[in-house]
């Protein structure tokens, strides 16, 4: 009995090794392949409305399809032998481009050619010298690579250890913000400052706490009391809040907010946390509340090129996000890109300035669609976007901002309505 449940699971091991992970390691080197026949500007735009996953997965296919272009001898032996995977490839992308950072622009093209040429027929030998099925270890191809670039460019790559050791970014995760330091004595330097605040105030907490026996509340870890000592630092209430965040919420009386309200930012809060934030943009000096109209109907059409304050942040609430296939980058940081021309920008075409023909792009999406490169068109006034990519994939988005749903059902309602031929339009 034992004997055939563990024959049974190598079965599925054997069958999993053996043809599901080719499988997948082939279908992603082809999508590498096909990304390689579109417009370079586009790839990651492309590559995202494809896999409709996140920009960084996105931008993973883009560095493969850009290392397939530039070693295909290795690109097509690697992917035969699927020895390597889409993320090796985008392994010897970031470690060459690593050591572009500081590298004039005026030299990066000769740069990248010559380091191209030594690592293409080191990789292929090394993996030659390392014959094997599967695919080949991902540390090893790193510690490999810096090997081969080191040899070939030491100059090189002690300016980049240098210049690494200057950088220092930071990068949000739902709610996990990670800061990279520029170097571990700056990390160490902030982490011991840190430390000994929270040391100084756990020891106030827990004199508190012998003073008075018979309460004995749970003190909190250090980690938690530093990681509060750094909020606190950066303004954790709402009063003190030095960042921007935009609210949506219903109201009843045209006033006040009820209810939940949504942030393109962040998503549904809860009912506490909205009163508490509206309660802080009245109070505070920099805080703004703004009534949108009930109908989109009731927002300004302008003859001008820009979009008015209140249409843009009514359209924000409707979309929620960019409206790029697979794109999630909240409304309020995309530019508002008319759907269809402005007279102003395109004599031909004239697509008027109004929430209807406006739609939330970011800054990449939009570009690529001003490059005509992916075109979008809106058969309900905004609600749908079709789209057309470089190789005539379609596309098509919903505007899934908290607004959409009642805009939606009015434009339903509205049309169920028997109506004259040409409904009036205020404009
Ligand atoms: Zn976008």
């Amino acid at each position: 009995m034992t004997t055939t449940l563990e024959d049974r699971h190598r079965q599925i091991s054997d069958h999993i090794s053996k043809s599901i992970i080719p499988l997948i390691n082939t279908m992603d080197m082809s999508l590498v392949a096909a990304l390689t026949t579109t417009d370079r500007a586009a790839r990651t735009t492309t590559a995202l409305a494809w896999r409709g996953r996140t920009r960084a997965d996105a931008v993973r296919f883009t560095h493969a399809a850009d290392i397939a272009e530039r070693m295909g001898d290795l690109f097509t032996t690697a992917s035969e032998r699927t020895r390597l995977t889409v993320d090796h490839l985008d392994l010897i992308w970031s470690r060459i481009h690593r050591h572009l950072v500081t590298v004039p622009a005026s030299l990066v093209s000769d740069v990248r050619t010559s380091l191209d040429t030594a690592v293409e027929p080191a990789v292929s030998d090394w993996l030659d010298d390392h014959p094997g099925t599967g695919t080949v270890n991902f540390a090893d191809l790193r510690d490999h690579l810096d090997l081969i670039l080191a040899d070939i460019a030491p100059g090189l790559t002690n300016a980049t250890a240098r210049a690494e050791r200057e950088a220092a970014n930071l990068t949000r995760r739902g709610n996990v913000l990670t800061l990279t330091c520029g170097d571990t004595i700056m990390a160490a330097g902030i982490d011991n400052a840190l430390t000994d605040r929270a040391k100084n105030i756990l020891t106030d907490l827990r004199k508190i706490r012998d003073n008075n026996p018979e309460s004995t509340p749970e003190l909190p870890t250090r980690a938690e009391v530093k990681a509060q000592v750094l909020l606190d630092l950066l303004g954790d209430n709402p009063d003190s809040l030095a960042v921007t965040v935009n609210l949506f919420r219903t109201t009843t009386d045209g006033v006040h907010g009820t209810g939940t309200a949504y942030s393109p930012d962040i998503g549904w809060l809860d009912v506490d946390t909205a009163d508490r934030l509206e309660s802080a943009a009245r109070t505070s000096p920099n805080g703004r509340i703004r009534t949108l109209p009930d109908s989109p109907d009731d927002l300004t059409v302008t003859e001008a090129y820009k979009f008015p304050v209140l249409v843009q942040i009514a359209a924000e609430a409707r979309d929620g996000h960019c409206r790029f296939p697979g794109c999630t980058v909240p409304a309020t940081r995309c530019e508002k890109d008319h759907i269809e021309n402005s007279p102003h920008t395109d004599p031909t075409s004239d697509g008027a300035t109004s929430i209807d023909n406006l739609e939330n792009l970011c800054p990449e999406h939009h570009r690529a669609k001003t490059l005509g490169i992916w075109k979008a068109a809106s058969p309900d006034r905004g609600l749908t976007i079709h789209w057309t990519g470089p190789l005539g994939e379609k596309y098509t988005t919903y505007a899934s901002g908290p607004t959409a749903p009642y805009i939606r059902l009015r434009a339903e309602t509205q049309s169920e309505e028997p109506e004259p031929e040409d409904p009036p339009r205020q404009e």
